[in-house]
């Protein structure tokens, strides 16, 4: 399959290429996988490229699926319209199985009404007229238990289909929300994560936002390649992942950048767990047992920034970027936290947090 969508400038019939390596690995020939296939063929997001080789000859539906979930945002819409009208249609159902019912019991309740009426008017020892009227009423109470049977039977079904609805809404937004390559929270998850910092001011004072990002990556790609690069993107973040408590948000916010969300400790603190993070990644081996190539020391820089020192999102992002390009200036692997009037050119007092910068 990578053969087939390896990027390359696109051949006169593409369309023609395109459709003949979708018909001969068995995918459905409609428009939405065209539109995957020709992006992945085109090369337009090489990552697009890299995710559809990975699923190899045998894509299902559901992968080729959550790859647009994924890649096309316009996506969203037909997802949330499927399910919309899913839900519609269940309701329909559940309200149809609601109004049978309703008309049951109210025959039911007429026939109460007139039973009771008539043994009134007559002569209530008449030992027919009870032997009747039981007769009419146990077989009416019969209908209405199994009618009520069906009801509940028939509201549970329409119910665990709905539940379907919503674990497959809750399964897309999390493919929507997670970045591939690292598995960690993707740009989306993150930009809603910073922006209810400031939606609670309870939160604020306690917040702090944390960008790292790994140093001279370029070089590392440049030296090493592509992939090796993507593979050490990934052990970078499952060392942050694992060195932070569970509770602390963790995204990759775009390239080799990393961002965290940390509610509950002061400055002092977080400083103090960005730099047990920074030096356990500078510890970490990066040795390929094959190839014994050593591709360490990896090391990140970060900058850190508490949410009271901004108004809103985009403040409180850009401040904490002004410390991490502190960190960048002052020789790299090293954290820094923002300070009031810290401007781009830097003042000594922000040394104090460069502990060990190679
Ligand atoms: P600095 O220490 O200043 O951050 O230097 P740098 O080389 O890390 O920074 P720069 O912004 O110049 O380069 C970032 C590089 O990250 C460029 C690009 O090759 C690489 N990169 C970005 N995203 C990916 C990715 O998904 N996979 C791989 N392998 N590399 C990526
Ligand atoms: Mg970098
Ligand atoms: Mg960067």
């Amino acid at each position: 399959m990578s053969s087939v969508i390896t990027p390359k400038a696109p051949a006169p019939d593409v369309a023609g290429q395109i459709t003949y390596a979708m018909r001969s690995m068995g995918v459905a020939p409609i428009p939405r996988n065209y539109e995957l296939f020709y992006e992945a063929y085109i090369g337009s997001n090489p990552a697009l490229t890299r995710d559809l080789a990975a699923l190899g000859g045998t894509a299902t539906q559901e992968e080729l699926d959550a790859l647009g979930a994924q890649y096309f945002t316009h996506n969203a819409g037909a997802v949330f319209d499927n399910a919309h009208t899913r839900i519609v249609a269940e309701l329909d159902n559940v309200l149809r199985v609601l109004r049978q019912e309703q008309n049951s019991l109210e025959s039911y309740n007429k026939l109460l009404g007139e039973t009771v009426r008539r043994i009134n008017s007559k002569n209530s020892s008449s030992a027919d007229l009870l032997r009747n009227a039981i007769a009419l009423l146990s077989e009416a109470t019969g209908d209405t238990i199994s009618h009520g049977e069906k009801t509940v039977e028939d509201v549970s079904q329409r119910s665990q289909e709905m539940d379907q609805v919503r674990k497959e809404l809750d399964e897309y937004k999390r493919i929507a929300n997670t970045d591939s390559l690292t598995r960690l929270s993707n740009r989306r998850a993150f930009d809603d994560r910073l922006a209810a910092v400031f939606n609670n001011s309870m939160n604020k004072p306690v917040t702090a936002l944390v960008l790292a990002d790994i140093d001279h990556f370029k070089a590392i790609n440049d030296r090493y390649g592509h992939p090796v690069g993507d593979k050490i993107l990934a052990t970078v973040a499952s060392v942050i992942r694992a060195n932070v408590r569970r509770d602390i948000f963790v995204a990759r916010t775009g390239g080799e950048e990393f961002a965290l969300l940390i509610e509950g400790n002061t400055a002092d603190e977080v400083m103090t767990m960005c730099e047990r993070v920074r030096r356990t990644l500078e510890a970490t081996p990066f040795k390929n047992s094959r190839t014994r190539i050593n591709y360490g020391p990896i090391t990140i820089s970060l900058g850190v920034c508490m949410a009271s020192e901004a108004a809103e999102p985009g403040e409180l992002y850009s401040k904490t970027d002004i410390a991490l390009y502190g960190a960048k200036n002052t020789g790299r692997n090293c954290t820094f936290l923002y300070e009031e009037g810290m401007q781009k050119d830097f003042a000594k007092s922000w040394l104090i947090y460069k502990t060990d910068a190679t």
